[in-house]
């Protein structure tokens, strides 16, 4: 086979077959192929698209890149939940512990924030000491022991997709529905999961920011899933507003610890319940956690006396991180400076709008994030968004708090954040957590 003819069949608008895929990632993940002829491909699938069928082919080639995980020695049914990525977005350190309160075990291989969108290691890594970098032996013990654990991919875990992703990152081929659902499919398959629950976000400070985006991501990742022989459902959430009120790694944690002490923002609460119930309803089978009523109880019940929160404890000892954080969170990283943003209007008014990717590009701003890959992160800084949309505040009440490591950045932080906040006298209708819902066993299968 000869690379310059995939090109120029997917230039053509002709579908790859999948011995041509196969040959591809074979090809990508042993260094034979040139970046100029991998992007120039990268290309013309980013405008030509991919079948169904082109999409779960590539999905399984990348899959089959490199080591593919067994967990049945840890669990006999490995459930999963992935967020495609958002602001404020700490669910996964919430819901993790609140499923493995429990009794289902859940490893997890997690990522790092790039640009807009957080990590969940990069949050983890504010505990002084977490160790998110563990080996495989470790990671298995871990779950078996604590039952939830932690940690980033290993390089070996569909490494074609590394590869990709690196040459999409600087070529403009980010936002393709099927590099992305290829992308995340094939490391949710390599990481051994049965059942997957997919968080996909819609709105300002998604990767989707429509919903039919959202909805078409979605459904190509649930047929992919299914024809793999993997139950997943994907629920399209809100991003339009960050989701609770902390953006910053250190911030979310905090955050994410109030939450598994049954306080913190509502709608962190509410999102991570209904995630957390939709794990459950996998890992039961159709045998448990059926009757989402009491479901939402024994939830509830795990954030009320504490369970969920001795789990986090758990994980985060077992991991080597400091477990003091638990119960004195202000052993976080603090930062040095901290800045109110109060609304200056003369009168009462309704929170119509607050742009998650503004709010976003604040805490990047302020170091919360990186650009590119590898570059430095200060756990400290980031935004606090009190009000949310929908919420009537007064004048000159608080509605943000910035947190800078120097003072010379706090003034852009709070220009950035009021520039981000939109207010009317009318009474605006809160945003909805959830748009909508996609499940495997409602669909047929697609291959
Ligand atoms: N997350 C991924 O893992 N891959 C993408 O392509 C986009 C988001």
């Amino acid at each position: 086979m000869r690379m310059v003819h995939l090109i120029e069949k997917k230039r053509d608008g002709e579908p790859l077959t999948k011995a041509e895929i196969d040959w591809l990632i074979q090809s990508i993940t042993a260094d034979a192929v040139p970046d100029y002829q991998i992007a120039a491909l990268l290309m013309a699938i980013y405008f030509q698209g991919m079948t169904p069928a082109e999409t779960a082919a590539l999905t399984l080639a990348m899959a089959a890149s490199g080591h593919q995980m067994d967990l049945s020695d840890i669990t006999d049914y490995a459930v999963d939940k992935h967020s495609s990525g958002g602001v404020g977005d700490k669910t996964t350190l919430v819901v993790l512990p609140m499923v493995a309160a429990l009794g289902v075990r859940v490893a997890k291989m997690s990522g790092r924030g790039l640009g807009f969108s957080g990590g969940t290691l990069d949050k983890l890594e504010s505990i002084s000491g977490f160790r998110v970098g563990l080996s495989e032996a470790e990671f298995r013990e871990v779950a078996r022991r604590v039952g939830v654990v932690v940690c980033s991919q290993t390089a070996d875990l569909a490494p074609a997709d590394g590869k990709l992703y690196a040459l999409r990152d600087v070529t403009g081929t980010v936002p393709s529905i099927p590099l992305i659902a290829s992308s995340i499919m094939s490391k949710k398959l390599a990481a051994g999961a049965r059942g997957i629950v997919l968080d996909v976000k819609v709105g300002r400070g998604a990767f989707m920011n429509t919903l039919e985006q959202a909805r078409q991501l979605a459904l190509t990742m649930v047929q992919i899933g299914r024809d793999a022989g993997r139950e997943v459902i994907a629920v399209l959430s809100d991003m339009n507003q960050p989701l609770g009120c902390a953006v910053g790694n250190a911030l979310e944690v905090r955050e994410a610890i109030a939450c598994l002490s049954g306080q913190g923002p509502a709608d962190l609460r509410e999102h991570c319940l209904h995630i957390a119930s939709l794990m459950l309803r996998l890992a039961g089978r159709g045998q448990a956690y059926t009757d989402d009523a009491e479901t939402r109880a024994q939830l509830e019940a795990v954030l009320a006396d504490g369970r969920a929160l001795t789990k986090f404890r758990e994980m985060v000892a077992a991991q080597g991180g400091d477990t003091g954080v638990v119960d004195d969170p202000s052993r976080l990283p603090v930062a040095s400076y901290v800045a109110e943003v109060r609304y200056e209007g003369s009168q009462a008014a309704y929170v119509a709008e607050v742009d998650a990717l503004s709010i976003a590009r604040v805490a990047l701003d302020l170091g919360a994030g990186r650009m590119k890959k590898g570059d430095p992160i200060d756990a400290s800084v980031g935004v606090e968004v009190y009000a949310k949309v929908g919420d009537l505040v007064q004048p000159d009440t608080v509605i943000a708090r910035v947190y800078a490591a120097a003072l010379a950045s706090t003034e852009a932080a709070q220009a950035g954040v009021r520039g981000a906040y939109r207010f009317q006298m009318q009474p605006a209708a809160s945003l909805p957590l959830f748009y909508d819902q996609i499940s495997s066993a409602d669909l047929s299968s697609s291959v």
